[in-house]
């Protein structure tokens, strides 16, 4: 609990209707998209200037009270589950667009703006933003920045933090720090605004960001790739990318997946193929014909069943519709969706979906895979009710062998979900203790009263 006093404090900064306190509101910000048990805050405030946000922050280091910032809490580690006794900070109220730059090429943003939305009005103005994650309508950027989110375009365009410029926050004493510049270079001191990406809002809080913008493509080409065998597609992932050829986006579905989206959306997907690909490369007109023959050929060599060319606007739609409802396809199937992210070396995706084969017969769980081959980033889902403590156990131990595959073939963790609660108990496994003392260090250093997101990434 905090004090009435305290309370007193940050109505005096935000306003009385800013600050809640109220079981039923803080109940609503005890989770967030992982399958994580909820904490109650203590309180929850809304800042609605850099100003507030600062003072807030502030009043919270003296105090000695937890700060877990929040955007929209689509985060899927469990990044904005609070501390009992610590508050909760909405960004909703900083969604300020500041600058659309077409000279420059960049966007200075508030923390709290929504993905899509910036996209769009970048978009209005001739250029691109291409960092797409799944949740983009609602996620934020700070959001993005703090998890270094990902999306279906990292492999030709790299993820969030290739577009973070610079930005600036506020640290635990909540005075603001400078980083990064407008300019298309700045070597001006450390990087920090680097240090800061994937920083689940344990180092700072972010208060306005600014992004690299780049000129969008001229045309684009989608396709999807029918496969009777997983090998056959995982194969011509390798291939695709072994014949220099860099789609903005080549998706992977496995035949549960592939099932259960026809269910959902009968979206025209051939129920009985083991694999599809879906595939879409951008570019120059030329390029991108020849790209899409060539993609054609490489897939056929290698023993697609069949290969679907979109040949207008409404049947691209329709394929990336059917990856799009993924997700919600499989979450109709079961109470509870554990959706992971441990990534490997794309030469190793046949080696991964056939690791999740083995752990979903081993454990009795149901998975379904599908996700960013290209990027070796698959999303292996698994399907259960956690009310279910014998399958909830299954599942953990499924997880935790998921894990322990992805690093066996030289992978990673997380790929774009971040650590957050969910997999800060795993760190090791991949860092080792010397790079963990080495976070817990700099941790110490910049936030000497653990007031910022504790609990998160380093325990
Ligand atoms: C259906 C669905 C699809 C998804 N698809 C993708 C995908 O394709 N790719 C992908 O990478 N992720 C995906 N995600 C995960 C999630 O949407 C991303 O991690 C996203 O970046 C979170 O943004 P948010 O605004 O919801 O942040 P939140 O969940 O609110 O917060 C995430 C982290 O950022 C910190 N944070 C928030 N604001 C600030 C700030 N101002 N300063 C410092 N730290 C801050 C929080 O403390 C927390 O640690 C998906 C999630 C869902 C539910």
């Amino acid at each position: 609990m905090i004090s009435k006093k305290l309370i007193g404090e940050f109505q005096t900064i935000l306003g009385k209707g800013n600050v809640m306190d109220e079981e039923v509101d803080r109940l609503n910000y005890s989770y967030d998209a992982a399958v994580l048990d909820p904490v109650l805050p203590a309180a929850v405030v809304r800042p609605e200037d850099s100003e507030q946000l600062g003072k807030v922050i502030a009043l919270c280091n003296d105090n000695g009270v937890p700060v877990t910032v929040r955007g929209a809490g689509s985060n899927l580690s469990g990044g904005t589950i609070p501390q009992e006794d610590g508050v909760v900070v909405l960004t909703g109220g900083m969604n300020k667009i500041l600058e659309i730059n077409a000279e420059d090429m960049y966007a200075r943003v508030q923390a709290g703006v929504v993905t899509a939305q910036l996209a769009a009005k970048v978009a209005e103005k001739g250029l691109f933003y291409p960092p797409d994650p799944g949740s983009q309508a609602v996620s934020t950027i700070a959001g993005n920045v703090a998890e270094n989110a990902g999306g279906l375009r990292g492999l030709k365009y790299g993820v969030t933090k290739d577009y973070v410029m610079g930005l600036d926050f506020f640290n635990a004493a909540g005075e603001l720090v400078k980083t990064g510049s407008q300019t298309v270079k700045c070597v001006t001191g450390y990087n920090l605004a680097g240090l800061m990406t994937a920083s689940e809002g344990t180092l700072g809080i972010f208060n306005e960001i600014t992004l690299k913008l780049v000129p969008p493509p001229q045309a684009s080409k989608a396709m999807m790739a029918i496969y009777d065998s997983v090998e056959a597609a995982t194969e011509t992932v390798a291939a695709i990318i072994a014949a220099k050829i860099v789609p903005c986006t080549l998706e992977f579905m496995d035949n549960f997946t592939i099932r259960t989206v026809e269910d959902y959306a009968g979206a025209g997907l051939p129920v009985d193929a083991k694999a599809l690909l879906l595939i879409e490369v951008d570019g120059h007109p030329a390029q991108v014909e020849e790209e899409a023959a060539k993609i054609v050929e490489i897939a056929e060599k290698i023993g697609a069943r069949k290969i679907k060319v979109a040949k207008d606007a409404a049947e691209k739609a329709k394929i990336w519709e059917a990856r799009r409802v993924a997700l919600s396809a499989l979450a109709k199937l079961k109470p509870t969706l554990v959706l992971e992210d441990a990534t490997v070396p794309r030469s190793k995706i046949p080696a991964m979906v056939s690791g999740m084969d083995r752990i979903a017969e081993k454990h009795g769980v149901t998975i379904g895979t599908f996700g960013h081959a290209g990027d070796g980033n698959l999303h292996p889902t698994i399907l259960t009710d956690r009310r279910d403590e014998k399958a909830w156990h299954n599942v953990e131990l499924a997880v935790e062998e998921i894990f322990d595959v992805a690093l066996g073939l030289g992978g990673t963790l997380s790929g774009e979900h971040g650590i957050g609660i969910a997999k800060a108990g795993f760190m090791a496994r991949e860092v080792g203790e010397p790079s963990i003392a080495f976070s817990r260090m700099m941790k110490r250093a910049v936030d000497p009263n653990n007031i910022l997101n504790p609990g998160k990434i380093i325990v």
